[in-house]
C-alpha cells in the first residue's frame, strides 16, 4: 500500500493531505484483462507514460509486471530508470526520440531503445560495443504523423542498414497511428498499408520479422486487422476512450477517482464577490464550501465558471475562478460540513462525473486532465 512513488517516506495511512487521487487496481486489472483477450494471440505492451496517465507510474507497472503484460512502454528514458530502480524487470520500451548522450543510460539499464534513423543506429552500435553490451531496438516508421521515425518511403535503405550492426539486436519494428480515434478510418488504413509495405521488407529477403505493433487505444478498438504481434493501449487499460466516437468494442471502466473533503464552510452574502478577479457574485445571500484543490493540483484554470463536483451525492457549481489551491463550491440552500466528502472525478451511488465532462470543461481530451494531476496530490490505490 505505501508503494506511493510521490510521497515515498511517507505510507498511504500517514497521509493527511483530504485531496487524493484514488485508483482502483481491481478495475485496472480487469481492464488489462480484457484487452488483451480481444486483442489476443498478439501480446500487449501497457503504456505507462506521464505518471501512468496520471494513476502513479510504479505502482501500476507493478500491476502490469504481476498481470504479466509483455512489454512495458514509457516516454522518455528517466521513466524507465525508476522502474528499473524501483525492481521492474519486463522489457521496456521508451517510445521517444533520444539522443546520443543518453544511450549509455538504455544499455547501463537494460531498456528498449527506439531508433528513428540510420545515423542514431550507428552511435548506437559503436557505444554498444564500447560497453561490451548488446541493445534492444525497435526501428520507428513514420506513416504519416511526422514526429519522429524513417519515412515510410525511405524505410528500406533504413532496413538495410539495420541488419549490419553486431551490436544491436533489432528486436521491433513499429509505427504510430494520428487519427484511429475517429470514426472515418480512410487514414488509418492509409497509414496500415504504408506499414505493410514497408514489412515486406522481410518477406522479400526471407529475413525474420522483427515484432510488429502499431495499435494505440482507437486501432485496438477499431482495426483489429492492425494488431500484428502486438498492442500498445494507453488510455482503455485505465478505463477511459480515446474520444467520443471511437466504437467501444471492449467494455472498460475508469480506474480513477479524485476525491477531497470540505474544509470550510460559510455564507456568501448577496452582492460579495468570490475568488480572484471577484468574476462571481449572486443577488442572494448563499451558502459556499472550500475545497483544497486547486490549478496547482492540475484542477484547470480553464474550467472556471463551467465546472461541478458531487457533494453528498448531488451535482454543485465551482463558483468564482479556480485558485492555485482552492475552490469554492456553492451549495445554494443546503448544508455541508467540514470533513464531508467531494468527488471531483468519480462516482458515488447515484451520479458521477467522468473524465470527459472535465475535459469538455476545460476544452481539452480526457489525456490531458489524467496526465495533468500532478505529483502533489496523493496516489491511494485500492483493491
Ligand atoms: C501514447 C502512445 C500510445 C498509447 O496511446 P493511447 O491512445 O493512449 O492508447 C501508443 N503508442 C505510442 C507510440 C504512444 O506514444
Amino acid at each position: 500500500m505505501n508503494n506511493n512513488i510521490n510521497h515515498p517516506t511517507i505510507s498511504v495511512d500517514e497521509i493527511i493531505r483530504p485531496t487524493r487521487v484514488e485508483v482502483d487496481l481491481k478495475i485496472l486489472a480487469e481492464n488489462f484483462k480484457k484487452i488483451k483477450e480481444y486483442a489476443a494471440p498478439a501480446k500487449v505492451m501497457s503504456v505507462l507514460k506521464a505518471n501512468a496517465y496520471g494513476h502513479g507510474l510504479v505502482r501500476v507497472a507493478q500491476l502490469m509486471q504481476e498481470l504479466n503484460a509483455d512489454y512495458l512502454g514509457v516516454a522518455v528514458l528517466e521513466e524507465g530508470i525508476l522502474l528499473r530502480e524501483q525492481g521492474i524487470t519486463k522489457p521496456i520500451l521508451v517510445l521517444g526520440g533520444i539522443w546520443g548522450n543518453q544511450i549509455p543510460f538504455f544499455l547501463k539499464h537494460d531498456l528498449t531503445i527506439t531508433a528513428s534513423s540510420i545515423e542514431k543506429l550507428k552511435q548506437i552500435d559503436e557505444l554498444a560495443a564500447q560497453m561490451k553490451k548488446t541493445a534492444k531496438v525497435h526501428l520507428k516508421i513514420d506513416t504519416g504523423i511526422e514526429r519522429i521515425g524513417v519515412h515510410y518511403y525511405n524505410a528500406e535503405k533504413f532496413l538495410e542498414a539495420s541488419l549490419r550492426y553486431k551490436n544491436v539486436i533489432i528486436e521491433g519494428i513499429y509505427s504510430h497511428f494520428a487519427n484511429s480515434e475517429k470514426k472515418n478510418l480512410s487514414y488509418t488504413k492509409l497509414q496500415l498499408e504504408r506499414f505493410q509495405e514497408v514489412l515486406r521488407f522481410y518477406e522479400k529477403r526471407s529475413l525474420e520479422t522483427p515484432v510488429r505493433h502499431f495499435s494505440n487505444s482507437g486501432a485496438i478498438l477499431q482495426m483489429p486487422e492492425a494488431n500484428f504481434d502486438m498492442v500498445r493501449p494507453g488510455i482503455i487499460l485505465y478505463g477511459v476512450y480515446p474520444s467520443d466516437e471511437v466504437k467501444r468494442t471492449i467494455e472498460v471502466k475508469p480506474a480513477l477517482t479524485w476525491k477531497s473533503l470540505v474544509v470550510y464552510f460559510k455564507v456568501v452574502k448577496a452582492g460579495h464577490p468570490v475568488g480572484y478577479g471577484s468574476a462571481w457574485k449572486s443577488d442572494r445571500d448563499t451558502r459556499a464550501v472550500t475545497i483544497p484543490v486547486g490549478y496547482g493540483d492540475g484542477y484547470l484554470r480553464s474550467m472556471s465558471h463551467k465546472a461541478e463536483v458531487l457533494l453528498n451525492g448531488k451535482r454543485y457549481p465551482v463558483i468564482g475562478t479556480i485558485s492555485m489551491d482552492q475552490i469554492v463550491v456553492n451549495i445554494k440552500s443546503e448544508s455541508a460540513y467540514n470533513g464531508d466528502e467531494v468527488i471531483l472525478i468519480g462516482s458515488n451511488d447515484s451520479s458521477k462525473i467522468t473524465v470527459e465532462e472535465l475535459a469538455q470543461w476545460a476544452g481539452t481530451i480526457p489525456y490531458e486532465i489524467l496526465t495533468n494531476i500532478n505529483t502533489r496530490v496523493p496516489r491511494v490505490y485500492v483493491d
